[in-house]
């Protein structure tokens, strides 16, 4: 299946890369930029865990130990966010789709919904820079899952159910590789310049 990127005005942009890459950072300030909503599926399932809802209940135990949440759960939350009548028109979705099956379903939404989306950014970052920044944020920010034994899971866990996504979106001349190492303002040029050559600018 190929997909042409859909010409409305509202960019629709996801966000791919490892933890630790910028993506909250990045993902908040394009959204203000095109002024669509961001949302993050580690944010959203962060807030059911605190209020224990039945979803954050479910969640924990996968979040604590650094592997991915269920597809069928994931996806719920995020459908239920950028679907309805009329679905959302922009958005940026922020750790989300994850794995391949998520990918497929967010791309059977998008036909079906004629919200095709415009670009997937992906953040490079080497290795012992994601691990030196999450070490830090977990010092600074108490992240439970941002220690050392979670930490090495979750890249893990990104090299094996994410990474593939970068192939199943360049396929579909959808990836934009971005260098994210650096200031964070440097990096937001670089994908703002991208997207930009791409003719989506704000
Ligand atoms: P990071 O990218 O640093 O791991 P996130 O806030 O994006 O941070 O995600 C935190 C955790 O939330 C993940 O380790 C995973 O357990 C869960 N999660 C977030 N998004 C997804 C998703 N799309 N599919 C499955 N689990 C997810």
């Amino acid at each position: 299946m190929t997909q042409m990127a859909s010409t409305s005005a509202l960019p629709r942009l996801l966000l791919l890369a490892p933890p630790g890459a910028g993506k909250g950072t990045q993902g908040r300030r394009l959204a203000e930029l095109f002024g669509v909503t961001h949302i993050a599926t580690g944010d959203l399932l962060r807030e059911h865990v605190a209020t224990a809802t039945p979803v954050g209940r479910e969640a924990k135990s996968y979040m604590d130990a650094g592997e991915l949440v269920p597809d069928p759960l994931v996806l719920t939350l995020v459908l239920d966010r950028i679907g309805g009548e009329p679905p959302l028109d922009g958005f940026v979705l922020d750790g989300f789709p994850r794995t391949v099956a998520q990918a497929e379903a967010a791309m059977r939404w998008a036909v079906d919904s004629d919200r095709t989306f415009h670009a997937v950014v992906s953040l490079e970052v080497p290795t012992p820079e994601l691990i030196r920044r999450l070490l830090e944020r977990g010092r600074a920010s108490g992240r439970a899952d941002d220690n050392e034994v979670t930490i090495a899971e979750r890249l893990r866990v990104y090299e094996v159910k994410t990474a593939p996504l970068l192939a199943f979106y360049a396929r579909r001349g959808l990836l934009l590789e971005i260098d994210g190492s650096g200031d964070p303002d440097l990096v937001f040029s670089r994908i703002s310049e991208a997207l930009t050559r791409l003719g989506v600018s704000s």
